[in-house]
């Protein structure tokens, strides 16, 4: 089966499985994913599956990405904060669905491979930094959506505190370092009150706290 027989069939699976949205899902049908996997991963690039990546991290499973980028509710005026940037894939969904995108990684290698990606498919509205995400991209706040891709513990307070008064919306999953009980979490934030909302289970990396050091 070819590379788009693959794309259009995991497209239908994931309407399938709820993500309806037909922005989100024509997306997910412009941004190649095989670029974001490694060479030997390839024939898997459109299994609807999490595969790993550098640095012991992972590519999130389509299902996932398409469920938590519907549950933003983004509009193409907006600026986005991603924690997380790993491959750059939720990244690059992203940066077709918003104004601007601010992504942050805690693993220099994993960006750098990244930012390549995202120059050579031509993604201009993608700005990236090394850093702990945990405590967001204060130079760059307020952001009227937030979306992490690692899960915490509880929600990260500098990131409530990062997102917009006037109807921001944060999507996370929360839950415990080993993946046992992780749900995701849509937070919504009017002036200073918050609704939240348990979405569905998943399974992600833990939200790490800190930046690797740099290797001499
Ligand atoms: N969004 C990614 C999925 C990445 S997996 C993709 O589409 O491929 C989660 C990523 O979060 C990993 O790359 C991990 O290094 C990163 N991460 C974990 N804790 C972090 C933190 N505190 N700050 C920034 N990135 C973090």
């Amino acid at each position: 089966m070819s590379v788009e027989s693959r794309k259009i069939r995991l497209v239908m699976d994931l309407r399938n499985a709820g993500v309806t949205d037909t922005k989100v899902l024509a997306a997910i049908e412009r941004v190649p994913r095989e670029q974001f996997v490694a060479e030997s991963f390839q024939d898997q690039a459109y299994a609807n599956q999490a595969l790993p990546i550098s640095c012991g991290q992972t590519i999130s499973q389509p299902l996932v990405v398409g469920l938590m980028t519907q549950a933003l509710e983004i509009s193409d005026r907006q600026k986005v904060l991603e924690v997380g940037t790993g491959s750059g894939y939720q990244a690059a969904i992203l940066s077709k669905l918003a104004r601007r995108v601010y992504t942050v990684e805690r693993h220099r290698d994993l960006l750098a491979e990244a930012e390549k990606r995202f120059t050579g498919l031509g993604l201009h509205n993608i700005t990236t930094m090394v850093g702990d995400g945990y405590k967001g991209w204060p130079a760059q706040a307020p952001f009227e959506r937030i979306l992490v891709t690692a899960a915490a513990r509880i929600v990260p307070p500098d990131l409530v505190a990062q997102l917009s008064d006037e109807g921001g919306v944060m999507v996370l999953p929360v839950g415990d370092v080993a993946g046992l009980h992780q749900e995701v979490i849509r937070v919504k934030k009017n002036g200073k009150q918050f609704k939240s909302e348990r979405l569905f289970p998943v399974r992600f990396v833990p939200l790490v706290q800190g930046v690797p050091e740099v290797r001499s």
